[in-house]
């Protein structure tokens, strides 16, 4: 396997780069490529998922890449994981291309970044991947469950979808006791509910079990009769139709890009939160729903539920725990509700400084990572008393983004 490091005057050219510690360049089998991008690790390890893409062309690769693995950094931040930012892509088919042979050949381009670059799956990888990936690494996270059955960190393994789902309803109830002050409760409330995949309709479920009343959509009719059996009295919309939904809260677990300017215009919600990643098309959209005053709970905090849960199988698989937390599934589920804090402090900034949420989410995390500000403190969470929250499991994919 060859590689090389891209340099920085290259780079520079690049909209998504941001002083990344390294991106390498690797030609892989049948020379398919790849990259891996660490974007910052002063926080420990740079943990962030492996892509496989048929990208039209490596310019696209590397600015997904850039992209991706800085978004990781501000993600594991303020998830309170000591842990850093980075992101692996393959320009690949995941239908035609894929073979044992080149994901074993990925684990070993993982491997060269000596433990700095802690891959797991997402969107064109599989948990059967991870395990090719692993003969050659053992900087690999979010392993099948049955591998990890019998060992003593079982526990921690398996899909992360509901644990993501379970955040997204802390982070939910968080934005709810802000906007509304002494109101705890979901009941007497609407949510429109976008995508009803392995995390929309795992929080549909937590929603409806705390009184909510939903409006739910998603463009697979099998997965709205599956919603439906499941959630029972819900009213469903065309997937168009979801914008316009006279609700208190706006919930996008679909795909991103879903707050744009001609869906920001139709929305008549006090407030944004869900699980899908890259929420807003632009970064000005941000200021656009602060200036309709809307509560928009910034995605990559709210959804980092799936993170903090394959971040503790790491931790407990390699023996790495700087903050000395008790791995166990009982305390990562409390890490997890502890979103809601999060959610929280970053409400609170943003309102004193009448500044935007995802901005303020922004300056917490630099905050964080540059500045060494401390993690929050995830044995200090009020949440337990509030959720009273119980998740099963349901089948999905699992994106750590
Ligand atoms: P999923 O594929 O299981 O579910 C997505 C659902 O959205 C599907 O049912 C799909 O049919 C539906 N959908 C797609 N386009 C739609 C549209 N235009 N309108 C309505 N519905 C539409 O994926 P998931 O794992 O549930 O993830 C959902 C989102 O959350 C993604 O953006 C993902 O990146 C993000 N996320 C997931 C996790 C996780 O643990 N799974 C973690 C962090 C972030």
């Amino acid at each position: 396997m060859d590689f090389n490091d891209l340099n920085t005057e290259f780079l520079n050219e690049f909209d998504s780069y941001d002083d990344h510690q390294c991106v390498r360049r690797f030609v892989l089998e049948d020379d398919i490529i790849a990259f891996i991008a660490v974007h910052n690790t002063n926080l420990g390890p740079a943990l962030g998922g492996c892509r496989m893409k048929p990208y039209a062309n490596e310019a696209e690769a590397i600015n997904d890449v850039l992209r991706l693995s800085r978004g990781m950094t501000y993600k594991n931040a303020l998830a309170a994981l000591p842990l850093g930012g980075g992101k692996a892509v393959i320009i690949a088919d995941p239908q035609t291309q894929k073979t044992p042979e080149l994901m074993q050949a990925m684990g070993a381009a993982v491997e060269s970044f000596e433990g700095d670059y802690v891959t797991a799956e997402d969107s064109g990888t599989t948990e059967e991947d991870m395990v090719e990936m692993e003969k050659f690494t053992g900087h690999v996270t979010g392993l099948p469950p049955q591998m990890l059955e019998g060992s003593e960190y079982g526990e921690l393994g398996g899909n992360p979808s509901p644990l993501t789902a379970l955040g997204c309803y802390h982070g939910i109830k968080a934005a709810v006791k802000a906007r509304y002050k002494n109101e705890k409760k979901l009941s007497g409330l609407t949510v429109a509910v976008q995508g009803v995949g392995a995390v929309g309709l795992e929080l549909a479920q937590l929603l409806k079990q705390d009184g909510a009343t939903l409006v739910i959509t998603d463009i697979n009719e099998d997965g709205l009769a599956v919603a439906k059996e499941k959630l029972g009295d819900v009213k469903i919309v065309p997937p168009n139709d979801i914008f316009s939904v006279e609700a208190d809260i706006f919930a996008p677990n679909a795909m991103g890009g879903a707050l744009n300017d001609y869906t920001i215009q139709q929305l008549k919600v006090d407030i944004i939160a869900g699980a899908a990643n890259n929420q807003l098309l632009s970064a000005h959209h941000d200021k656009a729903l602060l200036d309709k005053n809307i509560l928009y709970v910034p995605d990559y905090v709210i959804n980092s539920g799936g993170v903090i849960c394959v971040g503790y199988e790491y931790f407990r698989k390699s023996g790495y725990n700087p903050q000395d937390f008790d791995i166990a599934r009982d305390s990562m589920v409390k890490h997890v509700e502890n979103i809601y804090q999060t959610v929280s402090e970053i409400i609170a900034l943003a309102q004193d400084k009448s500044q935007p949420t995802g901005e303020t989410a922004d300056r917490l995390a630099e905050d964080k990572f540059l500045n060494g500000a401390a993690l929050a403190d995830i044995n200090d969470a009020d949440s337990n008393e509030e959720g009273q929250a119980s998740f099963g499991s349901n089948g999905g994919t699992r994106l750590v983004q």
